[in-house]
């Protein structure tokens, strides 16, 4: 038989990370020693109190049928009293908050309850590919919002079109942001109120790396004024609590929306285990120095890299968030060319910049995913490199 993709499915890109990490799997096939700087993904385990919740949690056999629904209410309760505690902003448990399957999970499904073929999407690029994907399978027409370092990597609202905002039905925005590393004040979210009101779009903000900070505390959309009255947040514990395999995160903010969205999910998967949702109870509700010291060994590489690439003639700046370090590349060099040369001569796995988006050419992306003396190898490697 021969098998048809459907058009939607053809259309997809190859998803960047698979096709880095089959060029690097290959690589370490050939013998080589790679340093991978390439997928977000921590290297650290999930502290032990929380796996030890979730074992214990996995033991009951209340646990082990279908969870349905938007979420344990204990679950819920949690996030509620941790979002309070962390941004100052009240949520009503059980209308306002949606446990997901990690956050992909629910940016991906979230087209569907509001997208209607034509609509158009808002989306910011450089970006999380997630947000375009979710536009091609419900036949939305991506609008692709560049991040340009002259405008510290926020979204212009003024160079987009007037009939591409009249037509605009939801826009997604990313801060602190993957991957330029960039974050956003309040003023930045009053302006994407001002514009989410007047032209009625629905905001989604992924606030995946609100806790990965070195500086001042990332603050929340939903912590400026009219927020709640026109979007909702993205929230993931896989990188706060390197939990990235357990597939946890949620949704908040409008409860509208959260309907719409908890409406696709209850048609699509029948919820988040509840063992995995308890060991998410234990991770918000317990102590946090873990978090403390995750920002303590990321703020250790992060100067070491961005020092390390300065010292030998990069011009690299130092990230206040996130664990992404945005290059820029050589002179004369695309992304692309970079990134094989770091692979090729170097043995060092990245991301091209312009794989995550046509403004990214010229950067690319460094993951803080590896330890001090690694990335010091991999200085010593870069530096023997001639462009
Ligand atoms: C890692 C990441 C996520 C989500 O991860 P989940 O593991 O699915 O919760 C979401 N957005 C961005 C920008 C990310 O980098």
């Amino acid at each position: 038989m021969k098998v048809e993709y459907s058009a939607k499915l053809k259309k997809l890109p190859p998803y960047l990370f698979v096709e880095i990490d089959r060029k690097k799997k290959a690589a370490i096939e050939r013998g080589v020693d790679i340093i991978s700087l390439g997928v977000g993904d921590p290297d650290q385990p999930t502290p032990d109190h929380i796996v030890r919740a979730g074992q214990e949690a996995l033991m009951k056999g209340t646990n082990h049928q279908y969870p349905f629904g938007t979420g344990l209410k204990k679950y819920r309760a949690a996030v509620a009293q941790w979002y309070d505690s962390r941004f100052g902003v009240s949520l009503d448990a059980d209308t306002e908050v949606c446990a997901l399957i990690g956050s992909k999970e629910g940016i991906g499904h979230f087209h569907l309850a509001f997208i209607n073929p034509g609509d158009v999407v808002l989306i910011p690029e450089p970006g999380y590919p997630v947000y375009a994907t979710g536009t091609i399978f419900t036949d939305g027409v991506p609008y692709f919002m560049p991040l340009l370092e002259k405008n510290n990597f926020l979204p212009d609202f003024s160079a987009i079109p007037e009939d591409i905002l009249k037509k605009a039905k939801v826009m997604f925005i990313n801060y602190p942001n993957n991957p330029t590393a960039a974050t956003a004040d309040a003023g930045f979210f009053e302006t994407v109120i001002a514009v989410a009101k007047k032209y009625n779009i629905i905001v989604a903000h992924d606030a995946a790396y609100s806790e990965i900070y070195y500086d001042k505390k990332p603050i929340s959309f939903l912590s400026v004024a009219g927020a709640k009255e026109v979007g909702v947040e993205f929230h993931s514990l896989s990188k706060t609590y390197n939990m990235t395999g357990w597939r946890i995160g949620w949704a908040c903010g409008n409860a509208d929306i959260i309907k719409g969205l908890a409406t696709v999910k209850e048609n699509f998967d029948s919820g988040v285990f509840q063992a995995i949702q308890e060991a998410g109870i234990a991770a918000l509700t317990g102590p946090q120095d873990c978090v403390e010291q995750m920002r303590g060994l990321y703020k250790q590489r992060r100067d070491t890299l961005v020092d390390g690439l300065n010292g030998i003639g990069w011009t690299v700046r130092k990230p206040s968030a996130t664990f992404y370090v945005w290059a820029k590349v050589p002179a004369g060099y695309t992304s692309s060319a970079v990134v094989g040369k770091l692979l090729d001569e170097a043995g060092i796995v990245c991301t091209p910049g312009n794989g995550l988006g046509t403004s990214g050419e010229g950067f690319v992306r460094f993951a803080l995913t590896v330890d001090v003396p690694r990335i010091k190898e991999a200085l010593k490697r870069i530096e023997k490199i001639k462009w």
